[in-house]
């Protein structure tokens, strides 16, 4: 890009979640865009006019539309009102006043559990919509499956370039480590550190142990994310996963490695499993030209180091 050509100025919606943060990081190593940022404190993305007076008064070129209420399977399963009302606010709040604004390229980021429980795997873009969803986390999937097919009207009606990314299972820095509301991977590095410290015996895996997940660093993913804004012509949606499966016995495993603890790892089949396989599809993505770069064992690495960091620095929230 020329010194006197103006960069695109891209707002990253939920920069402080752990997709956004690593969207800033990458863009801030490239260079080529300018970042628009605005936490909660500025605007409440569930407040519709707040929303719109916001993408009026700052007109950013394009979004990442990051910001969602998230969680894992014990959160989606017991608030699923939540989860359903508020990520569906943020996409009908936040679409339709992009285009008010004239946000010329808009990228909703869903997940991978918009697929049906029974979908082929892996699976492929054209799932969607080809059977009923897991239960656990339905009403997080309607949400997202409703921005993606908002997205694709607003392109089909108006012509704006407003796509999709569905992820696989994400990790990396500044995660949820909320012992409850979190995704299996800091879950269990926190359940398992604590051990650690304590010099518990044991460790319990939520669920029998067996379902397999595909786990995609953000760092991977928000690489991927700048690729598809720079493409001409991106598909509507497009998943992203780094085609490494590891059942959660074996993710548990890897973990009380990476953390040196030494005791027993049980499993809890009274809780629930979620679905048992979602392994995603990425072959579209990948012939588009990107590739994931940081390997599970990698990135659980830098991930338990961090953690284990912070523990040491005070008690991590
Ligand atoms: P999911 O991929 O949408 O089901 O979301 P999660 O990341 O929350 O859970 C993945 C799998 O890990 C499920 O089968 C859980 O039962 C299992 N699991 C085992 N231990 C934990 C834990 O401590 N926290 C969470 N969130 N899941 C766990």
């Amino acid at each position: 890009m020329s010194t006197t050509e103006k960069r695109p100025r891209l707002w990253v919606a939920g920069h402080r979640g752990l997709v956004g943060s690593a969207i800033v990081r990458a863009v801030a190593a490239r260079g080529d865009r300018e970042l628009l940022l605005a936490g909660r404190e500025v605007v409440d993305l569930t407040d519709q006019a707040a929303t719109r007076a916001f993408l009026l008064r700052e007109k950013p070129d394009q979004i990442v539309l990051a910001a969602a209420r998230v969680g894992g399977i014990e959160a989606n399963r017991t608030r699923p009102v939540e989860f359903l009302q508020e990520n569906l606010a943020i996409a009908t709040h936040v679409i339709p006043a992009a285009r008010e604004a004239g946000v010329t390229r808009l990228l909703y980021l869903g997940s991978s559990c918009i697929y049906p429980r029974e979908a082929p795997q892996p699976i492929r873009e054209e799932a969607l919509l080809s059977g009923p969803l897991e239960p656990t986390n339905e009403g997080y999937a309607i949400a997202k499956i409703a921005g993606l097919k908002l997205c694709q009207a607003m392109r089909r009606q108006h012509g704006l370039l407003y796509h999709a990314i569905m992820p696989t299972n994400l990790y990396g820095p500044g995660d949820n480590y909320h012992p409850e509301q979190s995704h299996v991977i800091p879950g269990l590095i926190r359940r398992i550190h604590e051990a650690r410290e304590s010099g518990a015996p044991e460790v319990v895996i939520w669920g029998t142990g067996t379902p397999l997940r595909e786990f995609l660093h953000a760092a991977d993913l928000a690489a991927a994310c700048l690729h598809l804004l720079d493409l001409a012509d991106p598909p509507d949606w497009v998943n992203a996963g780094s085609g490494e499966e590891v059942s959660i016995l074996d993710l548990a495993r890897r973990i009380a490695a990476h953390l040196g603890y030494r005791g027993r790892l049980l499993t809890d089949p009274s809780r629930p499993d979620g679905t048992p396989r979602k392994a995603l599809d990425s072959s579209r993505l990948r012939a588009m030209g990107w590739e994931p770069r940081i390997g599970l064992d990698e990135g659980l690495a830098a991930v338990c180091r961090e953690y284990a960091g912070n523990a040491a620095r005070g008690p991590v929230r």
